[in-house]
């Protein structure tokens, strides 16, 4: 059975977190020292974009830092690399604004541009090459709600290691949200990360993974099995394990018995998720009534969460319609984008992508007469 160590951690001082996690490694019986001995080791944080610490949407400098000070003076080579999303910002603003450039610098840690440093097909999957070349990696994620796949954590984070704008093209050829999940699996299969380290300090509710708001869980959780870390956070979150896309297709594909890990460290009772908001699109992962599941029988298609346009945030920068990967969003005359509803294949990337927050989910009314429906019921 698999084991994660949690620990609950007020603040991103650096000291403490250092310290958290050198518990961590102790009660887990990892041994870094020898672990990355002669390695090159690849740091893989959550840069989706060039967002300041404090909005939660990228992994906290100070957690970096505190495993940096572990790595520092080790003999090893310590690399750091991601790639965002791919069309916002150049890759050297997202470094700076989410203070990784500081880190590199102070540290001597390896820029690793993924997209530039080439990739190399691992089957049917174009993985970025540092990833291939690292000895041991570091998976650094972000825990935040993510409006197609609920949660994103330690699977999630490793769809990073797709560069540019090839993560779209998985979009586009997944049908439904279990489909891509398959891929993200596949995907942090090609190279399962030997670490990873979860920032939950201060985590996203609400519409993540970049539109949400930001919550202090005072969360850190360690472990070795990306699945063992999911789960326990998705069951933290109130999000059903077994209800979980990457989890469900993880199992499927035979990586995990989705069974739960053993908990180390402080118990999980201890994080208070009273004001964590799961996405709007959680609501339609979950039947909670039968007049739900009759509803879906009768209406389906009609029970949609739709991205749409909030011309007052709308700064015309034109990334939404880069990243769309059905090609359902155009630019009008006076410079907004417009999507055409039947090209959508609601994966979210446009709101996820959008630096303003200016794509907003829009319910179906007949799915929020549903839920409102489904309320009065659960209140009887
Ligand atoms: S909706 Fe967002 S991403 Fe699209 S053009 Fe407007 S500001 Fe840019
Ligand atoms: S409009 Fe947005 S949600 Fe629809 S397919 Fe394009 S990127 Fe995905």
């Amino acid at each position: 059975m698999g084991e994660v160590f949690l620990k609950q951690i007020p603040s991103y001082d650096v000291d403490t977190i250092n310290d958290a996690i050198l518990k961590g490694f102790s009660s887990l019986g990892i041994d870094i020292k020898n672990e990355v001995r002669g390695k090159r080791v690849l740091l893989k944080p959550n840069l989706l974009g060039a967002y300041p610490p404090e909005k939660a949407v990228t992994t906290h400098p100070s957690l970096v830092e505190a495993i940096l000070k572990i790595l520092k003076g080790r003999d090893c080579e310590i690399w750091m690399g991601d790639s965002p999303n791919g069309v916002q910002n150049s890759l050297e603003e997202i470094w700076e604004k989410t203070g990784m450039d500081d880190l590199a610098r102070r540290y001597g840690v390896l820029r690793k541009f993924f997209e530039r440093e080439g990739a190399e097909w691992v089957g049917e999957l174009l993985i970025s090459k540092p990833v291939l070349e690292a000895d041991y990696i570091i998976n650094l994620p972000k825990l935040k709600t993510h409006s197609l796949m609920t949660m994103t954590s330690a699977v999630k984070n490793m769809f990073g290691i797709v560069p540019g704008l090839k993560k779209a093209s998985y979009h586009k050829i997944s049908k439904t949200p279990k489909d891509f999940a398959t891929w993200l699996v596949k995907i942090a299969e090609s190279r399962r990360p030997d670490l990873n380290i979860v920032d939950g300090i201060t985590a996203m509710a609400g519409n993540g993974p970049s539109a949400g708001y930001p919550v202090n869980l005072g969360l850190l959780a360690i472990g070795r099995d990306m699945y063992d870390i999911d789960y326990l956070l998705a069951s933290i979150l109130n999000i059903k394990p077994e209800e979980t896309e990457t989890l469900k297709a993880a199992k499927l594909l035979g990586f995990t018995d989705l069974k739960p890990p053993v908990v180390k460290g402080d118990d999980a009772s201890l994080f208070d998720t009273s004001t964590f908001k799961l996405p709007v699109t959680y609501s339609l992962k979950v039947s909670h009534t039968r007049f739900f599941n009759y509803l879906v029988n009768a209406f389906i298609g009609r029970l949609s969460i739709s991205p749409k346009v909030n011309k007052r945030r709308c700064k015309r920068c034109g990334a939404c319609i880069k990243i769309c990967p059905a090609s359902a969003i155009k630019k009008t005359k006076d410079g907004y984008p417009e999507i055409a509803r039947k090209m959508c294949i609601q994966c979210y990337c446009c709101h996820e992508a959008c630096p303003h927050r200016a794509i907003d989910l829009r319910e179906s009314l007949i799915l929020r007469l549903n839920k409102w429906i489904s309320s009065k019921l659960r209140a009887k």
